[in-house]
């Protein structure tokens, strides 16, 4: 931890460090700051706490019903009241409205647990706590805290309603209106591949009070589930995470009164930037998961199955193969985990957060892919579980800003470091 006297310590010494010192005494004096420096992948009391209590409860509550969800295509009710009751749904809300009180971090670390047993269940969680549960944390009034936080926390699914049949990547071309008639709004339109929507209590809309002013009309409102004129449309039949539900929601002159506008009227657009260069972070840890889950379910296999009269894992040609793939997982971790700590400490990391999903999407593409070879004709059966984590990896490169996007937003930042 950064202990102010205890640098300015460090400091003095420096300074008192004649300018004839030996090099002897100048490593000396970076040692002692390169013992400031926590390796990235070294985690605190309270984040090896969660991961070790998340990775069980995921290998004893959701793993056995991995399987029948990715084929019923939702949640066991069993699995959603274990992530309720358990905190994990209200990571980093505080513990007055019912919360965990919990850091980014150790929300990072839960999605990446989660995923290694089942990525539906880790976007399920991941959304809640890094799209819906921060929006209300940092933008609401008191009065929508008081009303939304414990329930987020407790019992009801949150679902982020940005993305229209038209306006995917080029989101704030979305055309749903929000019209003022005295202290209401109405709002039309129809929001499509929303996710969690099919169970979700509340959800968070993004609509235009002001075409004329293009994006800078965008405002963002609570809409319950229960008001009228909101309906939940086509459930999309998906490749892959199949349990977490994906439908299109309608909304046919939804009345929601004004002091339902979440932050600044016109200011939506800032709000869901904001929002997803925080949220990438977590799918970036939801595919390092996924990815290190299926090394963790086909190594044994490799080291059980012979061929030629020995394990295969003992080919060479394997070995260089498994050992790529799992350097390729530990930069990814590496990549999420640095842009999860800069975030945390209030430093800039958005270059950072597109780079760790760009990468650990990639990663997770290759891993499962691999993986599948590895295990020969059994990979490819839906009695292991690499086929569908083969299946759940794509949407790492589509949601919450398809690979081109990150990589945009990446060639943005090297533009302006290189022209400053
Ligand atoms: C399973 C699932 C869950 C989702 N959950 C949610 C949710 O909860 N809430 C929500 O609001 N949305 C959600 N989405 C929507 C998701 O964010 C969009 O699908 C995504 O932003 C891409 O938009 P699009 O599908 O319209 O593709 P398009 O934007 O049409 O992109 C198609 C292709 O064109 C490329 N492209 C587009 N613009 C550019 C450009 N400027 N430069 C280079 N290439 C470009 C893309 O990279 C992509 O390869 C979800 C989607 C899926 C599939």
């Amino acid at each position: 931890m950064f202990s102010p006297s205890r640098n300015m310590a460090l400091i003095k010494l420096a300074l008192s460090i004649p300018k004839n010192t030996t090099s002897l005494g100048r490593h000396f004096v970076s040692r002692q700051m390169a013992s400031k420096v926590q390796p990235l992948t070294q985690l605190n009391d309270d984040e090896l706490m969660m991961k070790e209590s998340v990775a069980k409860l995921a290998s004893q509550i959701i793993a056995p019903f991995v399987k029948k969800m990715d084929i019923q295509q939702s949640f066991e009710p069993d699995v959603v009241n274990a992530l309720f009751s358990n905190g994990l749904m209200g990571l980093e809300i505080d513990q007055e409205y019912g919360g965990a009180g919990a850091s980014f971090m150790s929300a990072i670390i839960t999605i990446e647990e989660l995923a290694k047993i089942d990525p539906s269940v880790s976007v399920f969680c991941d959304i809640q706590n890094t799209l819906i549960n921060t929006l209300v944390r940092k933008l609401g009034t008191q009065e929508q805290k008081e009303k939304y936080l414990p329930k987020l926390a407790q019992d009801t699914v949150g679902s982020f309603c940005l993305s229209e049949a038209e306006s995917g990547s080029d989101a704030f071309s979305l055309k749903t209106r929000a019209i003022k008639t005295g202290d209401h709004y109405i709002i039309n339109g129809t929001k499509m591949w929303i996710s969690s929507s099919e169970i979700a209590g509340v959800y968070l809309v993004m609509a235009n009070v002001d075409p004329k002013a293009g994006y800078k009309g965008i405002t963002c409102f609570i809409v319950d589930q229960i008001t009228p004129g909101l309906s939940v449309g086509k459930k999309e039949d998906k490749l892959g995470i199949r349990a977490s539900s994906t439908c299109a929601v309608h909304f046919d002159n939804v009345q929601v009164p004004a002091s339902n506008i979440l932050g600044e009227l016109g200011q939506g657009y800032k709000y869901a930037i904001g929002m997803l260069n925080e949220g990438r972070i977590g799918i970036g840890a939801q595919m390092v998961g996924l990815a290190q889950g299926c090394l963790d379910a086909t190594v044994p296999y490799t080291l059980e199955r012979t061929q030629f009269g020995k394990q295969i894992f003992d080919f060479q040609a394997m070995q260089h193969q498994i050992a790529q793939v799992a350097t390729q997982i530990e930069c990814a971790r590496l990549l999420v985990y640095n842009a999860a700590r800069l975030k945390e400490a209030g430093l800039p990391f958005v270059k950072q957060a597109a780079m760790a999903k760009y990468f650990a999407s990639e990663v997770a593409a290759l891993t499962t892919s691999k993986c599948i070879e590895w295990m020969g004709g059994v990979g490819f059966t839906k009695d292991y579980p690499v086929e569908k984590f083969y299946r759940d990896c794509k949407i790492g490169t589509i949601y919450e800003g398809t690979s081109n996007i990150q990589l945009n937003t990446i060639a943005k930042y090297i533009k302006q470091e290189y022209q400053s």
